[in-house]
């Protein structure tokens, strides 16, 4: 039950179309992907790294997640996301050590992919996500 290396890094942003001319201009990387999480009230806007992705999440609605998180303690580093082969198994996995988990079993994130978050009080504070094709 480990992960295959590091599927993305999550970064909350105030704008997408603020925040992605850094990534393209000042790194060199290509946005290839922008995509709105309905159920999340996010929009997001990927880049390849080697395996992993960089995530930029913009607000669409203050009162969810990435709303809260920004009013809270502003933009910058979000969560880590870890590729898992079996995402429900790799749940319960963590639940079973003790770990408090926001999500019981995958759901639905970006990029068609089945997402799980574990709770940052249970994780030294990094708020943690699995993520797979199952
Ligand atoms: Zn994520």
């Amino acid at each position: 039950m480990k992960p295959t290396h590091i599927e993305h890094i999550g970064i909350a942003v105030l704008s997408l179309e603020e925040s992605i001319p850094y990534y393209e201009k000042v790194l060199g990387l290509e946005c290839y992907a922008i995509e709105e999480v309905a159920d999340q009230k996010v929009r997001t806007a990927f880049f390849r790294v080697g395996d992993t992705k960089i995530e930029l999440l913009e607000s669409t609605d203050p009162d969810g997640p990435i709303g809260k998180f920004i009013e809270k303690k502003g933009p910058g580093f979000h969560h880590i996301a870890f590729a898992m082969e079996q995402v429900g198994e790799a749940l319960k996995h963590a639940a079973d050590q003790g770990v408090r988990l926001i999500d019981e079993v995958p759901r639905p994130g970006a990029e068609g992919l089945q997402i799980g978050f574990l709770h940052p009080k249970s994780t030294q504070g990094v708020l943690t996500e699995f993520c797979g094709n199952e």
